[in-house]
C-alpha cells in the first residue's frame, strides 16, 4: 500500500484527476455496508438501490440540462468516448458494403478518442485529423471542408483540451455539424464542472463524454449523454442495465458517488463564483511566472478553462522542473506530457507547433476546488529558483 498524501502537499494536478470530496465519501459509504442489494433484484433491497440510481441519473442530468433518460452511466471518460465512438459510427454502419462513413476528429483530442478513431481508419472508415492554430484554435476553414464532403459523418470535437484548456467552438460546431446531417460527439471530460456553457438545452450535440474523476468523485465511474433519438449501437452487451445501453451490474457506490459530485459542481458553477475563483488564482501564478526570462504560455491567445495554465520556460525540461517542485511539495504535470517515455513532445503541443525549446520546458498546473492563494505563493517562491538552477545546467544557453 502506499503512503497516504500528506496534508502540505500542493496539488496542481486537478486534470489529470482530483481529490473526492468528503461530502461525496460520506454519501457512498453506505453503499459498500448496509445497501448491499442487485439492483436488477426484484426485492426491496433491489428496487431501493435502483431508485437511488435513478436519483444520482437526476442529478448528473441537472448538471448537464439534458433528461435523465439521456444519461448512460459507464465506467470513465475513455469507456464514454469508446460507447460514442464505436456505437455512434457502428448504427451508422460502418463501410464493409456500405457507404464509408467519415469521421472528422482533431488532431489535439485525448487519446480515448484519437485511438477508436484511427482503429475504425483500419476497419474501413475515412477518418479526417483537423489541425490547430499556434494558439491551439480550431482550424475552422479545414472543420468547414470536412463537413461539405458527401456521405455519411461522425464528428468527434473536445470541448476543452486536457493538456492548455483551450476550449473548442462546440456549440458552433455542432451546429454546423446538424447542417451538414452529422453525428456530433464531444468528449466533455474537462470542461463538465467547470463551464456553465455545457448545457444540452443549448448546444446541439448528439453526444457528450463526462468522467467522475475530474469533478471530485472517484476514478471508475463517468456517463455518456446520448441524446433522445440519436441511434448507439451498445458497446456492452449481455445485460438488460442502462437500458440496454450499457449491460452490467451497475456500480452502484460509484454512481452515487457521480452524483452527489454532480449536484456539489452544479451548486458551485451556478453564480460563477468556482470559476471567477478558479481564474483569478490561475491568472495570479501565470502573472507571476510570466516575469520569469523565456516564459511563454502554450494556448495563451486562445479561450482557456480557468482553471488551467500550460507554460513553456525555454531552454530546459519539463521532467526536471518536475521533479524540483516535486522535491518542494508541489504537484503538477509535465505540459508537453511525452508519450511513452519518448522525449517528443505530446500531440497536441506538436499540432500547435510550439517551438522545440518551449515545448520541452512546459509544465501544466491545473487548479480545483480546494487550493488557496496559498498554493500559489509556494509555486512563486520556488519557481525563479528551480528556473535558474536549470537554466544554469542547461547545453542550449549560451
Ligand atoms: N478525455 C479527456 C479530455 C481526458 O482528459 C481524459 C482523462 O484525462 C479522458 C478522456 C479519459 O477519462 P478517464 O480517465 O475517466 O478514462
Amino acid at each position: 500500500m502506499s503512503a497516504q498524501h500528506d496534508t502540505d502537499t500542493v496539488y496542481l494536478d486537478n486534470n489529470a484527476t482530483t481529490r473526492v470530496a468528503p461530502e461525496v465519501v460520506g454519501e457512498m459509504l453506505p453503499y459498500f455496508a448496509g445497501k448491499y442489494g442487485n439492483p436488477s433484484s426484484t426485492h426491496r433491497f433491489g428496487g431501493a438501490l435502483l431508485r437511488d440510481i435513478e436519483t444520482a441519473r437526476g442529478r448528473v442530468a441537472e448538471l448537464i440540462n439534458c433528461e435523465p433518460s439521456e444519461i448512460v452511466f459507464t465506467s470513465c471518460g475513455t469507456e464514454s468516448d469508446n460507447t460514442a465512438i464505436f456505437g455512434g459510427v457502428g448504427a451508422l454502419g460502418s463501410g464493409g458494403g456500405a457507404e464509408i462513413v467519415t469521421i472528422i476528429t482533431t488532431k489535439v483530442e485525448h487519446p480515448a478518442v484519437l485511438q477508436p478513431c484511427r482503429e475504425l481508419r483500419g476497419r474501413g472508415c475515412k477518418v479526417v485529423e483537423i489541425g490547430v492554430a499556434p494558439d491551439g484554435e480550431l482550424n475552422w476553414d479545414e472543420y468547414g471542408a470536412a463537413l461539405a464532403a458527401p456521405g455519411r459523418k461522425f464528428v468527434s470535437m473536445m470541448w476543452a483540451n486536457n493538456e492548455t484548456g483551450v476550449i473548442f467552438p462546440v456549440e458552433r460546431a455542432a451546429n454546423a455539424a446538424r447542417e451538414a446531417g452529422a453525428v456530433f460527439h464531444t468528449d466533455a471530460v474537462q470542461a463538465v464542472g467547470k463551464l456553465a456553457e455545457v448545457d444540452m438545452a443549448k448546444v446541439p450535440v448528439s453526444m457528450l463524454s463526462l468522467s467522475g474523476h475530474k469533478l471530485h468523485a472517484p476514478k471508475g465511474v463517468g456517463a455518456l449523454f446520448v441524446r433522445r433519438g440519436v441511434r448507439v449501437r451498445p458497446f456492452m452487451c449481455g445485460g438488460h442495465q442502462e437500458r440496454g445501453m450499457r449491460a452490467g451490474t451497475e456500480n452502484v457506490p460509484y454512481i452515487i458517488g457521480l452524483g452527489r459530485a454532480a449536484e456539489l459542481a452544479r451548486e458551485e458553477l451556478c453564480g460563477g463564483v468556482s470559476t471567477e475563483r478558479l481564474a483569478r488564482l490561475r491568472d495570479r501564478l501565470e502573472e507571476g511566472l510570466m516575469k520569469l526570462p523565456d516564459a511563454s504560455v502554450n494556448g495563451g491567445g486562445a479561450r482557456r478553462l480557468p482553471n488551467t495554465l500550460n507554460i513553456g520556460f525555454s531552454y530546459i525540461e519539463g521532467e526536471s522542473m518536475l521533479m524540483y517542485l516535486s522535491d518542494c511539495g508541489i504537484c503538477a504535470s509535465s505540459g508537453s506530457a511525452c508519450t511513452s517515455g519518448s522525449l517528443e513532445p505530446s500531440h497536441v503541443i506538436r499540432a500547435m507547433g510550439v517551438p522545440f525549446t518551449a515545448a520541452h520546458g512546459s509544465l501544466r498546473f491545473s487548479f480545483g476546488r480546494y487550493n488557496t492563494d496559498g498554493d500559489v505563493d509556494r509555486v512563486l517562491a520556488v519557481m525563479p529558483g528551480i528556473v535558474e538552477k536549470l537554466r544554469a545546467m542547461s547545453p542550449f544557453v549560451g
